[in-house]
């Protein structure tokens, strides 16, 4: 029998709870410091205990995951905590595409693809000297926001800059992207991708919360002006949206470019889960500031399922739910390896 692992962070009573719903076997990849939290979930058939995330390299790991037929579903700590040269030397089967979680991680690439895909992206500035227009700066990789600062010229980009090394949030050496900052509504929009089917589903939409960006909002000007600490945008939370109805037809669009484009440049293409992440301005135009390659952690405000799910399928489907009946189908029908990488 076919079981579905996942490391224990993120997304993962989701992903797990969805493949036991559709019959599978579950295993956890837990870091002893978490044994207890995840004890607690019946749902989940195997624990493999670790200290780091990183010991899914180890031998031990490998073949306990070979013997259980596993397949593994990557999500944003497995980005955040191995480098791509490591994910991309795990044994195991991936669900989706190893190979474009690269492109999620390195700015260039990220870019490049987006830019493939037809998304309409903020205009990256390449010097501090350039910056004439409100800008955000990032750290390289999915740093979840923290770190991250906005500037409105060059002066301003150097002292925020300073102050973060000084705190030791970033490091002296550390190479920032800097981009205009897109001023507007956020909305993070979730697809899944059958290669069996060769259709693109919509799922959903999320917010995210960040701080302290979000915390800076909620106090008076007078202590904004006062307040001397650079706001980050560490995600903390995420919350559902349901988006006008004219804006749907877009929204397919954009996610089927991006299917296509991915298929062009990272073989075998943007299987499985994915998100378009960005702004619609005070036109309702969007602006697309990020993309992730895998399921993100805002899905899992759709545990029960999503509204536009609802009217897809004729039962509660979450995206674990939605995973796993894709490694169930591909499974029974002998294409695992259309799903995994
Ligand atoms: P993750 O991998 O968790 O998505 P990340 O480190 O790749 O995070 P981004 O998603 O690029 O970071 O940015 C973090 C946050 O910063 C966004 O959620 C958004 O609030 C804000 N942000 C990023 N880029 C822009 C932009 N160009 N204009 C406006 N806001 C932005």
């Amino acid at each position: 029998m076919i079981s579905v692992a996942t490391l224990g962070s993120h997304c993962a009573l989701q992903v797990l709870k969805g493949a036991k719903d559709e019959g599978l076997k579950t295993i956890l990849v837990c870091e002893k410091r978490r044994e207890k939290l995840y004890r607690r979930f019946q749902f989940i058939d195997e624990l493999i205990l670790v200290n780091s995330f990183s010991e899914i390299l180890d031998q031990r790991c490998q073949s306990t995951l070979e013997k259980n037929n596993a397949v593994m579903i990557p999500h944003g700590t497995l980005i955040a905590q191995m480098t791509s040269e490591q994910i991309e030397s795990i044994k195991t089967p991936i669900f989706g595409n190893k190979w474009i979680l690269r492109w999620e991680s390195d700015r260039e690439m990220k870019e490049k693809l987006m830019r493939e895909a037809n998304l309409p992206v903020p205009k990256p500035v390449t010097n501090p000297k350039d910056i004439n227009n409100l800008v955000i700066v990032k750290r390289q990789g999915a740093a979840g926001g923290k770190g991250y600062f906005m500037a409105a010229n060059e002066q301003d980009y150097n002292k925020k800059r300073n102050q973060l090394i000084l705190d030791g949030i970033i490091s002296k050496d550390e190479t920032l992207y800097i981009q205009e900052y897109a001023a507007g509504v956020l909305a993070y929009l979730q697809f899944f991708y059958s290669p069996l089917k060769k259709e693109v589903e919509f799922f959903g939409v999320d917010q995210r919360h960040e701080s302290d960006i979000e915390g800076l909002a909620r106090i008076p000007s007078e202590q904004q002006l006062k307040n001397n600490k650079v706001p980050s945008f560490n995600v903390i939370g995420n919350s559902p949206l349901v988006l006008r109805e004219s804006l749907l037809d877009e929204v397919y669009t954009m996610g089927e470019n991006f299917v296509e484009a991915s298929k062009r440049l990272v073989a075998p293409g943007m299987n499985g889960p994915f998100c378009i992440e960005g702004v619609y301005d005070e036109n309702a135009k969007f602006t697309s500031f990020e993309f992730s390659a895998r399921i993100v952690a805002g899905t899992n405000i759709y545990m029960d399922g999503s509204p536009y799910y609802s009217l897809l399928f004729n039962e509660q489907m979450s995206m674990g739910k939605r995973i796993a009946r894709e490694i169930k189908l591909a499974d029974t029908s002998n294409q695992l390896d259309m799903v995994t990488t």
